[in-house]
């Protein structure tokens, strides 16, 4: 029996692999602490719950309109305006079955066979999946250092082709927690201007910042950048709401259609009660979020300073997100228990084997000699999983 191409030529997502194992290890009773998941520990705060607890009593159970229901597409508006200063109306939004379903949404909607999006790395795993899906390449682009800025006018010309539709930008990051400054930013719009192009901007990490830095979201640096721009965000992140599923776009009402029309077809509607859950998060008290954004930039020093420490890794402090990007490239190449380790790949798999800590290889983020661990994770957990990585390292000859 025949599988497709494009089928085929999909890599499974590394992060749902490594966290699904360690998960699986940890329910076979083996003491295994994960550094994997990009999911916030915390439970979903209780007022979220309730919303959701009243949506089912009160009989909230039929199909919404496929792009969500209008209360909270207005909600969303209400959002984007309170905290960029970004008008848009309901008809410009669509809610989805999480941000990664607005991404796919995206990429089906303005891609052709054969046209190119430019992913700066490291990037999360899935972008490049996702532009192969619908048809279309990803062309990387490692960011040059000079002078501190990643992305600038030249080095972005440089991956143009004709073919070129759409550039991402997903900031704070993931892996690597950085935040793009402002110049950047511009430079970004000024090529998406003069080569016409789709701007995706991934701002789910937005409320997770640390260190006074400032999120500024791409849409608001100007009205033409705002058109050209399709902002992503969700509340998988921000208000511990991974299980629920919703995430959502702001964009041109056309592109808004044209994802509404292919999601109507695909999923219907994100799950109505979710959809409820999501309204009382956005409009409901936000003091939960600054409470969650604190225990992570306190666990974000605690394993930034314990790494600066241990001896073959390096990692910049990450500014946003909720994971340490680390270069491993000094710890390849050594034996371990007379096996040559070759890169972090394996590094991460003796890693687990031995030491029974979970991280997730840098190969799927485009940076192959890197690791990522996240920090959502309680503090015990992540003392212990530091103290196994440490002694996991001395061990390397
Ligand atoms: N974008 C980035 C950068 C992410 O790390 C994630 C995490 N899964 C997503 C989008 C998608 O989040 P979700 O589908 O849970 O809304
Ligand atoms: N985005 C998170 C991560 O990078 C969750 C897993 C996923 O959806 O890839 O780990």
């Amino acid at each position: 029996m025949k599988l497709s191409r494009k089928s085929l030529s999909i890599a499974p997502s590394p992060t749902l692999t490594i966290d699904a194992r360690a998960k699986q290890l940890k329910k076979e009773g083996v003491d295994v602490i994960g550094f994997g998941a990009g999911e916030p520990d915390f439970d979903t705060p209780e007022h979220i719950r309730e919303a959701a607890m009243t949506a089912i009593r009160e009989g909230y159970t039929r199909y919404t309109p496929s792009g969500g229901a209008p209360e909270l597409k207005e909600a969303i508006c209400e959002k984007m305006w309170r905290d960029h200063n970004l008008r848009y109306q309901p008809s410009q939004i669509v809610v989805s079955n999480g941000a990664k379903h607005s991404l796919a949404n995206i990429f089906n909607a303005i891609l052709d066979e054969g046209d190119e999006v430019i992913i700066p790395a490291p990037y999360w795993v899935s972008y490049p999946e996702m532009v192969k899906l619908a048809g279309g390449k990803p062309v990387f682009m490692e960011p040059d250092e000079k002078d501190g800025h990643m992305i600038t006018t030249a080095l972005l010309e440089k991956h143009l082709t004709p073919r070129t539709r759409a550039i991402v930008v997903n900031s704070p990051g993931n892996p690597s927690g950085q935040i793009y400054s402002r110049e950047e930013l511009q430079d970004i719009a000024a090529i998406a201007h003069k080569h016409d192009l789709w701007i995706i901007s991934d701002e789910i990490y937005e409320k997770l910042i640390y260190g006074g830095a400032n999120h500024i979201s791409i849409a608001s640096l100007d009205e033409e950048t705002k058109k050209r721009t399709v902002v992503v965000n969700g509340v998988s992140k921000s208000y511990a709401m991974t299980g629920w599923r919703i995430g959502y776009t702001a964009s041109v009402p056309e592109l808004a259609a044209a994802m509404d029309n292919i999601q109507s077809h695909l999923t219907s509607n994100p799950n109505s009660i979710a959809q409820k859950a999501a309204l009382a998060a956005l409009r409901g008290p936000q003091d939960c979020v600054e409470q969650m954004r604190r225990v992570f930039d306190a666990r974000r020093h605690y394993m930034v300073q314990r790494i600066e420490k241990m001896p073959l890794l390096t990692c910049k402090e990450p500014l946003g997100a909720f994971y340490v990007f680390v270069n491993a490239g000094q710890a390849c190449g050594r034996h371990f228990r007379g096996t040559l380790i070759n890169s972090a790949d394996e590094l991460a798999a003796q890693l687990l084997e031995h030491y029974r800590v979970a991280v997730v290889p840098g190969r799927g983020f485009g940076a192959p000699t890197y690791l990522r661990l996240s920090y959502a994770t309680s503090e015990e957990n992540i003392r212990k999983g530091l103290d196994r990585l440490e002694a996991f390292l001395q061990e390397l000859q």
